[in-house]
């Protein structure tokens, strides 16, 4: 029983003694390949040269820490949550007396790992943060060898402490985002709203 339309007949028909030789397709070939020697190039030496990306363009995440130094993300989870991929994993710990310059809140994630393989970078983690920590970056990820390797941990995700490895994250972080990011019924504000609530009583 034909369920789509999208089969087609296959024709059995003898090749020609010029089909059989290949010849004319080879010189078509060649044709194709000779005309584009002398069009502009559209590929570029990478990575001695990289092509312009889009102010928003989305790729590596970051994960902030705040003006102090200190990790924003408190492993609430929503940004696991919203994520279509499921590429997000985490194991939260409770912040200990003296480690308030580590984290910023009480709890922290003491393991967090995004797996680049199943990311695809579609930014819904970081409309989901109600603490403004994780972002996505222009970096592109790195290309590996192995499929572990791309399991990034918190080693190649948290910012880096010093100031020269503060990661800009403005063009992301606008008022329009924050505003978006009240809008009610939204199914990670929602979440949060609850978490809040649960947290008061
Ligand atoms: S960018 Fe999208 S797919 Fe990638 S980790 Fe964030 S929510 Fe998941
Ligand atoms: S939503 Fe933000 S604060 Fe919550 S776990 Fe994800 S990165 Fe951390």
């Amino acid at each position: 029983m034909q369920l789509t339309n999208r089969s087609k007949m296959v024709s059995n028909k003898e090749q020609s003694l010029s089909e059989r030789l290949y010849l004319p397709a080879i010189l078509k070939g060649m044709s194709i390949t000779m005309s584009h020697l002398f069009k502009k190039k559209v590929t570029i030496d990478f990575p001695e040269k990289e092509r312009p990306r889009a102010p928003v363009y989305r790729g590596q995440h970051v994960l902030k820490r705040d003006e102090k130094g200190a990790e924003r993300c408190t492993a609430c989870g929503l940004c696991a949550v919203a994520c279509p991929a499921e590429a997000i994993t985490m194991e939260s710990a409770e912040r200990k007396k003296g480690e308030e310059h580590l984290y910023r809140e009480e709890k922290y994630a003491r393991i967090y790992e995004i797996n680049m393989l199943r990311c695809i970078f579609c930014g819904l983690c970081e409309e989901a943060c109600p603490k403004e920590a994780i972002f996505l970056t222009d970096r592109i990820v790195d290309a590996e060898y192995e499929r572990g390797d791309f399991v990034y941990g918190k080693d190649k995700l948290v910012e880096s402490k010093d100031n020269t490895g503060k990661i800009d994250v403005s063009t992301r972080q606008t008022a329009e985002v924050a505003e978006f990011k009240k809008v009610p019924g939204l199914k990670h504000n929602t979440l949060f709203e609850n978490k809040q609530l649960k947290e008061k009583h």
